[in-house]
This record gives C-alpha cells, sequence and structure tokens, in this order.
C-alpha cells in the first residue's frame, strides 16, 4: 500500500487552482506542509487544517482563538 497520505477537504481553496482538497499526512504533524490535492500547491500547515475543521463544526472555538490574538496584540 502506498497510503502514506490522505485527501481532506477544507473551507480555504487552493491559491492556485481553487480546489478545496488537499493531501496530507496521515501522521497529521501540526507542522506537516499541507498541499494541493490536485495541483500540488502549498496551501498550509497542518496545524491551520485542523484549526480550520474546528471551527466548521463550531463558530465559539474560532471567538476564543479571536479573543486570544486581541490579548495577545497587545501594545
Ligand atoms: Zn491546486
Amino acid at each position: 500500500m502506498s497510503d502514506l497520505s490522505e485527501e481532506l477537504r477544507i473551507p480555504k481553496p487552493c491559491p492556485d487552482c481553487g480546489s478545496q482538497r488537499v493531501r496530507v499526512s496521515q501522521v497529521h504533524n501540526p507542522d506537516d506542509k499541507v498541499f494541493c490535492a490536485s495541483c500540488g500547491t502549498y496551501v498550509c500547515l497542518y496545524a491551520d487544517v485542523a484549526r480550520m475543521r474546528e471551527e466548521g463544526a463550531s463558530s465559539e472555538a474560532e471567538e476564543l482563538l479571536e479573543q486570544a490574538s486581541n490579548k495577545g496584540m497587545k501594545k
């Protein structure tokens, strides 16, 4: 089997071809780069994919993240 990666559908489209299908490593390392399943363009890190999928399930998580990043933007 050559199944070391899997395809996922994410809210963020590929910057090159607009596909929302990406190929990710089965290891699911947050630092793994995620590539478009169609054209192979780098889309984002797996950590971003994981976050986007969680946000898709619940917008509450997005709000919490926003609050957290606002705190981090202290002058
Ligand atoms: Zn693409």
